[in-house]
């Protein structure tokens, strides 16, 4: 039974011509998918709608061939294809009786245009804004140019109209073109588009009335706007931000509000917890009678009921939270609060997105396969007999896989050699910033709980003998992997001079307890956020830090989750020393040598102990034994053995768990698995 004070969620309200049914509102957000997968895309939509919330949008969405984003995967409505495309995602929304949204967008000075290779366009002439730092520049929009633009908006909001849509968005945040031309910075134009803040906000007014001409009552419009509070070092500053809102007040059906600052929208828990811009967007709502939505990792419904009842926002929006639990809106309706899926801020979904391939989640291993492999966040399959699984580990992947397997009904005994479950995720959640990554844990162990057909032991290290002798049918073998203190790495094939001493250390060591001997010289080739977090926690505790990197920055591979950024200032300011662009090359006990990667000079730093942090290796001695008879195993009525997550391949909290899901589903699936993987075509013929 739902708890009534969360009552007021699920209340309708009406965004102009259009209602939704509640207050649970999925904004904008990428998924790696856009035009080059429109059944996968439609798909996850789709279960998102079927998961309770009101209104489900698209991903950014370009609406003319003059802003591509290749090779990232974005949306596109440029054409009839491109409306049967999205055709799809809207049914899926509308079967299940919600709104759906689409944000046009111009990316500006964003886009390299690699695909359309037609001149970037921008407010002003400047080099590419984002990330990719191709070398060249935007062209200054003329008044033609502005004419076209307003054109292309009126003509892709009538497009979105026919695929469907029920909202459709002017995009002027995030730094694409309109933010362009409301920034005092970057426009420098002297026409009647540029100088005063009126000027400034003259397109977003224009693009609103053409939105407004095309869609006329059958569709809501929608501005996706940035706000500033005193915390914000760019974008508008706070005074313009309230005038900006003043000028633009109830032109649009609904504002969609965010900080300017994408890192701070979108942090991940190390550095932004829940909620995080309440402050700057708390005004929009005393400057104008439309509804407002706004984001803030919401997972918590008190933390929602009081945005709503404080009448800071009308819609609760979520991007990760609807990813980590599409059914996090049904969970609160039902009164099943220990169900949700609580979203644990890693950024692994952004991350992926990023990298121009399809959206994964730490949390929700069906993000992203509701389509290819038919994976429905909630739903499994009955079990394919009445057989006996035995999980060897209780990490993210052997959690999970006893969890799924024992949702399809299997007999699961679940063996852990420790004293608590989690294996790894455990451990790093008492790194400091980490502590929200125990929710992988908690809710597969608030779920186990609820499972009579489980059973679980602790401080049960198994041996190949015990497995054989125990009869289970199937084994899967999750224990998982320990970090190396060899070297090896991407930089180092071979083990360090000096990997023996006493005062080499690796992170497990770290999470152990040990505390090493200052100077500390932490040498990070897995360049993700452990070498960080370990050389802030060192310096935290008072010692000196020095950390070496391989890398041209600290954390390099963590610029795909937006940390790098942080991840630097924070070592910068702790006082930690960062060495780049150097490799591991010896260490005597007192003294580390590294190696320029570039020209091979040596330069030796003192230390007293060396935190080597470069890979981690599959402790696979319980499989491979166990492996290594296939004709014990069958004596023995084990009808299959596998291992999964790290000790199959160590890599992210993401791939364990998804290893651990995939294992649970494919058990008694005769089907190919390869052969089973339909690839997308993009073309609807
Ligand atoms: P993953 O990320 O793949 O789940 P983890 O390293 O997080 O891997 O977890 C592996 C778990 O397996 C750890 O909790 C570890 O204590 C446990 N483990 C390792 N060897 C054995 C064993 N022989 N029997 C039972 N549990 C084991
Ligand atoms: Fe949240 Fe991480 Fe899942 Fe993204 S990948 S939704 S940040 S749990």
């Amino acid at each position: 039974m739902r708890d009534p004070r969360y009552d007021v969620l699920f209340e309708p309200v009406k965004i102009g011509p259009v209602t939704a049914s509640n207050r649970f509102y999925q904004v904008p957000h990428c998924t790696g998918l856009g035009w080059r997968y429109p059944r996968s895309l439609a798909a996850l939509r789709g279960v998102k709608a079927e998961g309770g919330w009101g209104v489900v949008c698209t991903e950014y969405c370009s609406m003319h061939p003059s802003s591509d984003n290749q090779p990232s995967n974005y949306a596109a409505l440029w054409d009839a294809e491109d409306v049967c495309a999205h055709a799809l995602m809207t049914e899926a929304v509308h079967d299940q009786g919600a709104l759906a949204g689409v944000e046009l967008w111009h990316g500006g000075s964003s886009t390299a245009n690699l695909w359309s290779r037609l001149p970037t366009l921008g407010a002003g002439s400047w080099p590419l804004a984002h990330s990719s730092g191709d070398p060249v520049a935007s062209r200054p929009m003329d008044k033609q140019d502005i004419r076209d633009l307003r054109g292309w908006q009126k003509a892709a909001a009538g497009r979105a109209l026919e695929a469907g849509f029920d909202i459709v968005y002017v995009y002027a945040a995030h730094g694409y073109l309109l933010s362009e031309f409301l920034s005092p910075e970057l426009n420098r134009r002297s026409d009647e588009y540029g100088g005063s803040l009126e000027n400034r906000v003259r397109i977003v007014r224009e693009l609103i009335a053409e939105t407004r001409d095309a869609v006329g009552d059958r569709a809501a419009v929608a501005v996706r706007f940035n706000v500033s509070d005193e915390g914000c070092v760019e974008g508008l500053t706070v005074a313009e931000s309230r005038e900006a809102i003043a000028l633009l007040a109830d032109l649009p059906d609904l504002w969609d509000v965010t900080v300017p600052d994408y890192w701070r929208e979108m942090g991940s828990s190390r550095f932004v917890k829940e909620a995080a811009q309440e402050e700057a967007v708390a005004f929009v709502k005393t400057m104008s009678a439309k509804p407002v939505v706004g984001v803030g990792r919401f997972t918590s419904p008190d933390t929602m009921v009081r945005q709503i009842k404080k009448g800071i926002l009308d819609f609760i929006g979520a991007a990760r939270p609807s990813i980590a639990d599409p059914f996090l809106p049904r969970k609160i309706k039902a009164g099943r609060l220990e169900d949700i899926r609580e979203c644990i801020g890693c950024n692994i979904c952004y991350a992926h997105d990023n990298r121009a391939v399809p959206i994964r989640c730490t949390q929700n291993p069906t993000m992203g396969e509701e389509w290819r492999r038919g994976w429905h966040p909630e739903r499994i399959a009955r079990r394919h007999a009445e057989e006996t699984v035995l999980v060897a580990g209780g990490g993210p992947a052997g959690l999970e896989a006893a969890r799924a397997l024992g949702q399809r009904g299997y007999a699961v005994t679940l063996a852990e050699a420790g004293a608590e479950l989690g294996g790894r995720v455990s451990r790093e959640s008492r790194l400091p910033g980490l502590a929200e990554w125990a929710r992988v844990r908690d809710w597969r162990l608030g779920q186990l709980t609820k499972l009579a057909n489980v059973e679980i032991y602790l401080e049960s290290e198994l041996s190949a003998a015990q497995v054989l002798d125990f009869g289970f049918q199937h084994v899967f073998v999750a224990t998982g992997a320990r970090w190396r203190r060899d070297g090896l790495g991407r930089q180092r094939t071979t083990a360090f001079p000096g990997s023996e001493l006493a005062n080499v250390l690796t992170p497990d060591d770290i999470m152990d307890g040990h505390r090493p001997e200052g100077p500390v010289l932490v040498y990070d080739d897995d360049n993700y956020y452990m070498g960080a977090v370990l050389a802030l926690k060192l310096r935290a505790e008072g010692l000196e830090v020095v950390l070496a990197t391989n890398e041209g920055r600290a954390g390099h591979w963590s610029r795909h989750t937006g940390e790098q950024e942080f991840t630097m200032a924070a070592l910068i300011e702790a006082g930690v020393e960062i060495v780049t662009n150097h490799g591991l090359d010896s260490f005597d006990g007192s003294e580390v040598r590294l190696a320029c990667v570039f020209s091979r000079r040596i330069t030796a730093r003192p230390a007293g102990s060396l935190l080597t942090i470069t890979s981690r290796a599959p402790s696979d001695s319980l499989y491979l034994e166990l492996a290594g008879d296939p004709k014990r195993l069958t004596e023995y009525g084990i009808l299959s053995l596998s291992r999964i997550g790290d000790c199959a391949a160590p890599g992210t909290l993401a791939a364990a768990v998804y290893a651990g899901h995939r294992a649970a589903r494919r058990l008694g699936d005769p089907r190919d698995e390869a052969a089973e993987l339909p690839r997308e075509q993009p073309c609807l013929g």
